[in-house]
């Protein structure tokens, strides 16, 4: 079924979705199961699995020339949302990128989601990888989320770019997108990132899932602004707890994120691991209530394969 027919569903009940990373370096898919397996009471409809490009490792060699090898430390995506839709008899979301993807790889990921049943994915650009600098899309790859989008919009109207492609065969993706609250940072300035945020529903996508954040009031304004342009479509905030004190410089610099003065407070006064582990729960409970009673349409953890954490808050929550 599709995410966003299960938020029509759900007649203006809040869900609950989780989001899992691939098991590093390709280990056992025991990890994912041992995150969900505490999780699935709460009954997620969906789950998502994130998708890892390629990244470049430079080894000196003994000639003092630096050898470039490409490593893949989270692969399997497909084949995870295949096993947990397998175990789990719930919907899996992909995550799909641009990074990496031609377009004809693109169609053929989307031929395979396809044959699996799997017709949700999330339509992402990617980050650039670690020593580029700057976003490099692959040769007849693209550039933004956007293309990728309108390429799964086509496929939806049964338009291949291989004319070979039984054209009967077309697919029914429903696209969801990423938002950030508090606007992404490539970006000049808030509204122009709305506008491209804009330009990828008005190109197909059906519902944004945001970055997480921390002080909810910027969700709020996030999707007041996103209805003031005409982007109608079902806005589901992003969730992480913090439950270690690195975090607090972490996630503001790999998220491109603030933390609100309150919740550093808390974290540092709070005592111990698992006092800070604890400080760093009750802020998402009280986080996740309050959208709750708000209305949001799901509730989407980044579990970061900690179940513990996460059960802990869905128990408060739900
Ligand atoms: P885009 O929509 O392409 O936007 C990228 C930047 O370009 C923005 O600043 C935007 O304003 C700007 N822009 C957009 N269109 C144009 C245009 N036409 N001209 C000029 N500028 C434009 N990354 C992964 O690698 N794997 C994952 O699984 C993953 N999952 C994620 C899940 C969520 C919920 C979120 C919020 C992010 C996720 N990311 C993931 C990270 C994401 O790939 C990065 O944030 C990336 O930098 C931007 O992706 P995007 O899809 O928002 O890009």
């Amino acid at each position: 079924m599709k995410v966003t027919d299960y938020f029509e569903k759900a007649n203006g009940q809040t869900l609950i979705s989780f989001e899992v990373l691939p098991p590093l370096k390709g280990g056992s898919m025991q990890a994912i199961f041992d995150t969900l397996d505490p999780l699935m009471e709460f009954k997620p409809p969906f789950i998502d699995v994130t998708y890892h490009r390629e990244e470049f490792i430079y080894k000196m060699r003994p000639s003092g020339y630096y050898e470039k090898t490409a490593i893949r430390k989270r692969p399997g995506t497909v084949g995870i949302c295949a096993a947990i839709m397998h175990r789990y008899g719930v919907d899996a979301v992909p995550h799909l990128i641009c990074g990496g993807f031609t377009q004809e790889d693109t169609e053929n990921a989307l031929i395979d989601l396809n044959f699996l049943n799997i017709n949700n994915v999330l339509a992402l650009r990617g980050d650039a990888r670690k020593f580029d600098g700057r976003f490099v899309p692959e040769e007849n790859g693209h550039a933004y989320a956007i293309d990728l989008v309108r390429q799964i919009e086509h496929m939806n109207q049964g338009k291949y770019l291989d004319a070979n492609i039984d054209k009967g065969a077309s697919t029914d993706f429903c696209i969801g997108i990423a938002g950030y609250p508090e606007k992404h940072f490539e970006s000049p300035n808030i509204d122009m990132d709305l506008a491209f945020t804009k330009a990828k529903i008005d190109a197909g996508a059906d519902y944004i899932v945001t970055q997480m954040f921390f002080d909810n009031q910027k969700y709020f304004d996030y999707v007041e602004r996103c209805r003031a342009i005409g982007i109608n479509v079902p806005i589901v905030p992003g969730l992480k707890p913090i439950t270690k004190l690195y975090q607090l410089n972490a996630l503001p610099r790999i998220f491109h994120i603030d933390l609100p003065d309150a919740l550093v407070k808390s974290i540092q006064d709070a005592k111990g691991t698992e006092g800070r582990r604890q400080a760093g729960i009750e802020w998402c409970i009280q986080q996740s209530k309050e959208l709750k009673a708000a209305g949001a349409p799901c509730l989407h953890y980044y579990t970061m394969g900690d179940a513990d954490t996460i059960r802990q808050i869905a128990e408060a929550v739900y």
